[in-house]
């Protein structure tokens, strides 16, 4: 018997300023990593850790994308995060270590569907159809930190159609990235390749079809994604 054709590799993630590209493994998010969003969504909570399948990233070029809005979703939220590139694993016990396996920053947004988030909450089940679906982890170019540091104080921000719906700073972060890296890492080793979302700030709200949501990380990049 014939072995099944795999299904072809991601594409994979461009690098700013160049022709370079990252091939991601793993996509690891964190939940509840800013205190005004753990507030808006009915805290209180600690940080917590979920995962999307690499199959769930669209590289966006500078030219933005189009995102098709899912089925049966009543509410289809955009999160705004600060995404990290692995570029090397292992188990970081200290920030410094951990540190020193990040590649690069990007700028993502963790689309969610928030009608089955909440709906699967109440349930106390999986959370995959809410946040793990197709096309639901649009990520920028990735700039590499040899080039642009490690940024730690910097606006974030998303607005739809113009108007600004999410605008805070990298500092209001709970965990910082290193923070999250060191935790993750207790739980899975790490490998060069993941990408880690690092959690959203105040201001998640819902998309429709036709609108169109730009934001950013000051420093980092832009993305701009219309839902179709
Ligand atoms: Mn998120």
């Amino acid at each position: 018997m014939d072995t099944p054709s795999p299904t072809p590799p991601q594409p994979p993630l461009p690098i700013a300023g160049g022709d370079a590209t990252f091939t991601a493994g793993r996509v690891f998010c964190v939940g509840r990593n800013y205190a005004e969003h753990v507030k808006e969504m009915g805290g209180p909570g600690e940080p917590i850790f979920f995962m999307k399948p690499a199959s769930s990233l669209v590289a966006v070029g500078d030219g933005g994308a189009e995102i098709p809005y899912p089925a049966e979703t009543e509410r289809f939220d955009h999160e705004i995060e600060l995404v990290v590139a692995l570029g090397a694993g292992g188990r970081p016990a200290s920030e410094a270590d951990a540190r020193a396996l990040i590649y690069g920053y990007g700028v993502g947004i963790d689309l969610t569907r928030r009608d089955a988030q909440f709906r699967l909450k109440e349930e106390g089940s999986p959370w995959e159809a809410a946040k793990a679906f197709d096309a639901s982890a649009p990520v920028s170019a990735l700039r590499p930190a040899h080039a642009i540091g490690h940024p730690r104080r910097a606006r974030i921000w998303l607005e739809v159609d113009g108007a600004i719906r999410q605008d805070a700073d990298l500092a209001d972060m709970t965990l910082s990235p290193e923070a999250l890296l060191v935790a993750l890492a207790r739980t899975w080793a790490l490998r060069p390749g993941d990408v880690v979302f690092t959690g959203t700030p105040a201001g998640v709200g819902p998309l429709a079809p036709g609108q169109l949501a730009r934001g950013g990380v000051d420093g980092v990049g832009e993305i701009a994604i219309r839902i179709v």
